[in-house]
């Protein structure tokens, strides 16, 4: 059996949220979902309204519409927020399962790296009544160009 696509998990849990909220389901809420799946880690609300823009051409969302999706997208737990230095950026909740973020302290760029070894032990963590759905790991520290610059 073919595993589904982190865009398929997240549409599907979007759906979920909206059908038991008694939300309406929106064609923009889906879009901008979409279109967060279909780019890079941490993104704006620039860069989302550019690339929506570039994915779905006849679709015409202005800024307050996406921030309105961003909304329910939080809510519904397919996305995270993150406040980095002055801006707030979104990542995906579903598709980084195995991946451990590295963030240079002097330059904030980020890395992703595999996470194994800690893995079951996230899994795992906690007590028997807290079962762990998604997380994110982050280490901060120094990248090798900032080491190397400081040197
Ligand atoms: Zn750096």
């Amino acid at each position: 059996m073919q595993e589904e696509s982190a865009e398929e998990q997240a549409l599907q849990a979007l759906f979920h949220f909206i059908e038991t909220k008694g939300l309406r389901k929106t064609q923009e809420r889906e879009t901008v979902l979409r279109t967060i799946y279909n780019m890079k880690d941490k993104v704006s609300i620039e860069e989302i309204l550019s690339k929506h823009q570039e994915l779905f051409p006849k679709i015409h969302i202005c800024r307050s519409t996406v921030y309105n999706c961003i909304n329910i997208l939080l809510e519904a737990h397919v996305i995270n927020e993150l406040k980095d230095k002055n801006s707030t950026v979104y990542c995906k909740v579903f598709g980084n399962r195995n991946l451990i973020e590295l963030v240079c302290n002097s330059c904030r760029e980020t890395q992703l790296a595999e996470l194994k070894h800690i893995r079951s032990l996230l899994e795992h963590i906690g007590c028997a009544d807290f079962q762990v759905h998604n997380y994110r790991v982050t280490l901060y520290g120094i990248c090798a160009k900032c080491k190397m610059r400081m040197q």
